[in-house]
C-alpha cells in the first residue's frame, strides 16, 4: 500500500486543473483539494480567453469532466495568503502546489503611461469577460483608439473594440458588457507592433478571423511590406509564418470595401511617448526605423504581455513575475528546494503558452511531485474538516463542486431565458457575493 497523500492546488485555471488530473491518475492513494480565489473555477478560460473564441471556451467541458470525476474536491471563493497561509496549508497537507496564473498586466515604461485613457489590456479582458473583481463599467468614448502589441491578446483586444456589440450578443457577456460595448463610437482601431510582419506573435486563426468580422475593414501600409518582406527560407520560419504571410498579402492585394470601422495593422513601431491635455490621452508617438510618427488617439490598450504576483511566504522571481521553482519545485534564493512546495502553469513558466501547454506543465511538476513523496512531512490536521472548520471559523464563505454546478445552471438558464434577435447559450453572472449566493444556496 503506498503512502496515503494529502495535496492542496491553489488556482482552479487549467493548470491547476491538469495538474489534479494528472495527479490523481499517476498516484493511486491521494486526496486533492483544488482552491480558487474565485466562486467559479476555470481561471483565464473563464476570464480571459475572448468571448467571441467559444470552440476554446469549450475546453471547459473536459475540465468539467475532470473536476466532476469525483477525485477531486472544489472549493471556491478561497484565497493563498489570506484565507489559508503556508502554515495552514503545511498543517493540513503534505504537498501544496500552486497553479495562481497571471492576471494583471506587465509594465510599460514610457512617459504618459499614467495618462487617463491608458489602459492595460488585462483590465479591459476582466471587463468584457465579467471578472468579479474589476470595475462594471468602462469607458469607451474614443473614435480613435490604439492597442499595443502583436500577440493574440493585442488581436484580441482590437477584435473585441472593432466589432459590433449587436455581433457579440450570441457570445457569453454579461448583460453590463453588451450595454457598454453598444456605446461605443470607435471608428478606428490601430494595432502597432515594434517589429516587421514577418516577426509577428500571432496565431493564424485569430489573424485571418481579423479578416472576418463584418462591417471592418482591414488597413495595411505598403511602407511595412517592401519587395521581398517575407523570406520563406529564414531561418525560424515556420508552417505558421507562411500561413500569416499568405493571410497579409492577400490583404494587401484585395480591394477594400468600405466599412463603419477599421482595424489598421503597423509594423515597426517602436512606443516613444503617450501625449495628453488636461490629463488625458490625446494622442501616441512612435519611433519608426529611426522617423518619428505621431497618431492621434483618445485611448490607448497596453497588450504587451501578463505579469504573475508574487504570493505571501511563497519564493518569488520579480524578474521573470514566476514563483521561483526548477522544474515546478519551488525553490528559494540559494536554489534549495521547499519541501512539499510545488509550482505550475503560467506562475511557474511565465505568461506566456496556450492552454494545452499547461498540460505539459502539470505532467513535469506532478512528476516531480511524485518523486520527492517519500520526503513529505506527515500533516498534523490532516482531515478536510479541519480545513472546512478552520475557514468557517474566519467566516469564509466558500463555495464548493455542487454550489458550482448550481452555478452553472443559473448561468445557461439565463442564457435560456433571454430574448432578443439571438439565441444565447449563456449569460454570466459577475458580481461576486451574487455567485456566491447562487452557489451556496442550499447551504455547505
Ligand atoms: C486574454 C487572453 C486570451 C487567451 N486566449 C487563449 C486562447 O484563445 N487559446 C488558448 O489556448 N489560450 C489562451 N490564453 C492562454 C491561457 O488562458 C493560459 O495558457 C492558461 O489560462 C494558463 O493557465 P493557468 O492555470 O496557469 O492560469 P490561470 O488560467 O490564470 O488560472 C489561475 C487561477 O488561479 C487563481 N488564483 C490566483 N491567485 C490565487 C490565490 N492567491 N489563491 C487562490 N487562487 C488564486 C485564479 O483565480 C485563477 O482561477 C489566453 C490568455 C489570455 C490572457
Amino acid at each position: 500500500m503506498t503512502k496515503a497523500l494529502r495535496v492542496a492546488i491553489f488556482g482552479a485555471g487549467p493548470a491547476g486543473i491538469y495538474a489534479g488530473n494528472i495527479l490523481a491518475h499517476s498516484y493511486e492513494n491521494v486526496t486533492i483539494d483544488l482552491f480558487d480565489s474565485l466562486p467559479a473555477p476555470y481561471g483565464l478560460i473563464r476570464y480571459g480567453v475572448a468571448p467571441d473564441h467559444p470552440r476554446i471556451k469549450g475546453i471547459v467541458n473536459s475540465l468539467h469532466e475532470m473536476l466532476d470525476a469525483g477525485n477531486i474536491r472544489f472549493f471556491g471563493n478561497v484565497e493563498f495568503g489570506r484565507d489559508l497561509t503556508l502554515d495552514d496549508v503545511k498543517r493540513h497537507y503534505h504537498a501544496v502546489i500552486f497553479a495562481t496564473g497571471a492576471i494583471k498586466d506587465a509594465k510599460l515604461n514610457i512617459p504618459g503611461v499614467e495618462l487617463e485613457g491608458s489602459y492595460g489590456a488585462a483590465d479591459f479582458v476582466s471587463w468584457y469577460d465579467g471578472h468579479p473583481d474589476y470595475p462594471r463599467t468602462w469607458p469607451l468614448e474614443a473614435e480613435q483608439v490604439a492597442v499595443l502589441g502583436n500577440g493574440n491578446v493585442a488581436l484580441d483586444v482590437a477584435r473585441v473594440l472593432a466589432k459590433q456589440a449587436d455581433d457579440m450578443l450570441t457570445t457569453d457577456i454579461p448583460a453590463n458588457v453588451y450595454e457598454g460595448l453598444k456605446t461605443s463610437p470607435v471608428t478606428d482601431v490601430h494595432v502597432f507592433g515594434r517589429r516587421g510582419p514577418a516577426d509577428i506573435k500571432f496565431t493564424p486563426i485569430e489573424l485571418r478571423e481579423l479578416g472576418e468580422v463584418k462591417d471592418v475593414e482591414i488597413v495595411l501600409y505598403p511602407e511595412d511590406f517592401p519587395e521581398g518582406w517575407f523570406n520563406e527560407d529564414a531561418q525560424g520560419v515556420t508552417n505558421q509564418h507562411r500561413v500569416m504571410a499568405r493571410v497579409m498579402q492577400s490583404w494587401l492585394e484585395r480591394e477594400a470595401e468600405p466599412a463603419k470601422r477599421r482595424l489598421h495593422l503597423h509594423f515597426w513601431h517602436q512606443p516613444k511617448e503617450i501625449v495628453g491635455e488636461n490629463g488625458h490621452v490625446t494622442g501616441m508617438v512612435f519611433d519608426r526605423k529611426g522617423e518619428e510618427r505621431k497618431y492621434p488617439l483618445q485611448a490607448i490598450y497596453r497588450a504587451i504581455g501578463y505579469w504573475g504576483s508574487a504570493l505571501p511566504e511563497v519564493p518569488y522571481d520579480e524578474t521573470k513575475g514566476v514563483i521561483r521553482n526548477v522544474g515546478g519545485r519551488v525553490v528559494d534564493e540559494s536554489g534549495k528546494s521547499l519541501n512539499g512546495v510545488f509550482a505550475t502553469g503560467w506562475i511557474k513558466r511565465g505568461p506566456v503558452g496556450l492552454i494545452g501547454h499547461t498540460k505539459s506543465d502539470a505532467m513535469e511538476t506532478i512528476e516531480n511531485l511524485v518523486a520527492d513523496v517519500s520526503n513529505f512531512e506527515d500533516p498534523a490536521e490532516p482531515e478536510l474538516e479541519q480545513v472546512l472548520a478552520g475557514l468557517r471559523a474566519k467566516g469564509v464563505q466558500f463555495t464548493d463542486w455542487a454550489g458550482w454546478l448550481k452555478l452553472n445552471e443559473h448561468e445557461l438558464a439565463l442564457g435560456d431565458g433571454f430574448t432578443g434577435p439571438v439565441e444565447r447559450e449563456r449569460v454570466k453572472v459577475v458580481d461576486r457575493d451574487e455567485q456566491v449566493s447562487i452557489a451556496r444556496a442550499s447551504g455547505i
